[in-house]
């Protein structure tokens, strides 16, 4: 890639923010960016929307761990969205600054047996996708750790652990420990069945292997942060740190933490 600054803008077509987005592109033109309608071709992919876009731009594209995400809000500052539409100048003034720090976030990878793998910005949650509690069989490494029987299992990386796994009490981690939690969403606990019950970090040097059991209920979902994934009788599910990282521009006195205080206290 020749040109380091080949920009391409994602964003929902027909959005009431269509003027904006214009102006946005004419003013990255304006600073001697380059517009490109294809991602691969891109350095810099912009998101334009909330943090379900940013998951939807990064997925679209392929993680592509070489490029640079950057995410634009078009409502409140959110995750992954350090800019606002509202201010313009700011970012380009943060994109044309050599000084600016880029935020390594780790990612983690399922690889679905008979299948695909599959990369989660935030996290990949097993439900059941009936009336009926799922039963699994979690194993850590080659150990064999529970059998949960409930509604599901949520594996969430630092920074998706403030989005669905926050919900179910999980703890929030700092996107600078390479880790995935694994939470459990209502499990059933008596004397039949036994989970930790409790909330768990694995390291990147582990992996986390989920086995469906077979009793009746063949119709889980598999959520890869905001997209499904139906599957009948799928055997094993390998879930574990990736390699790949996704970069994103850090601004002054917006950390991780300062997200968190912003959003939740
Ligand atoms: P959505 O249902 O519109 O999103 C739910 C909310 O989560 C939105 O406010 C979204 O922000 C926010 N969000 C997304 N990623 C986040 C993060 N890393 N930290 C904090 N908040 C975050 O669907 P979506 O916008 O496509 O987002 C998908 C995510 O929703 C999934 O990955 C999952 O984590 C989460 N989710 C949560 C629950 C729950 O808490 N019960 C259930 C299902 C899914 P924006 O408004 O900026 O998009
Ligand atoms: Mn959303």
């Amino acid at each position: 890639m020749a040109d380091r600054k080949n920009i391409h803008f994602f964003h929902k077509k027909g959005t009431e923010f269509e003027d904006k987005i214009v102006r946005l592109k004419n003013l990255a033109v304006d600073n001697g960016f380059t517009l490109v309608d294809k991602a691969d071709e891109a350095n810099i992919i912009a998101s334009i929307g909330g943090d379900g876009t940013f998951l939807q731009a990064v997925r679209q594209t392929g993680f592509r761990d070489d490029a640079l995400y950057v995410g634009v809000s078009t409502g409140q500052l959110g995750f992954y969205c350090d800019f606002d539409i509202e201010d313009l100048p700011g970012m380009i003034e943060a994109m044309m600054n050599e000084q600016v720090e880029v935020r390594r976030y780790p990612t983690i990878k399922v690889d679905v047996e008979n299948d695909a793998s599959f990369y989660c910005l935030n996290e990949c949650s097993i439900r059941s996708g009936i009336i009926k509690t799922l039963s699994l069989d979690l194993y850590i490494d080659d150990l064999f750790f529970e059998r949960f029987k409930g509604d599901g299992i949520i594996v969430s990386t630092p920074t998706g652990s403030t989005a669905y796994n926050k919900s179910m009490d999980g703890a929030i981690v700092d996107p600078k420990l390479a880790c995935m939690q694994i939470n459990e969403v209502a499990s059933i606990n008596n004397n039949h069945y036994r989970t930790l019950g409790s909330s768990f970090l694995l390291s990147e040097e582990r992996a986390l292997v989920i086995n469906m059991v077979d009793d009746g209920n063949d119709f889980p979902i598999i959520g890869m942060d905001n997209e499904a994934l139906s599957v009948r009788h799928t055997g094993s599910i390998r879930i574990s740190l990736s390699d790949k990282r996704i970069k994103t521009v850090k601004l002054k006195d917006n950390s991780f933490w300062h997200k968190v205080k912003r959003s939740f206290l």
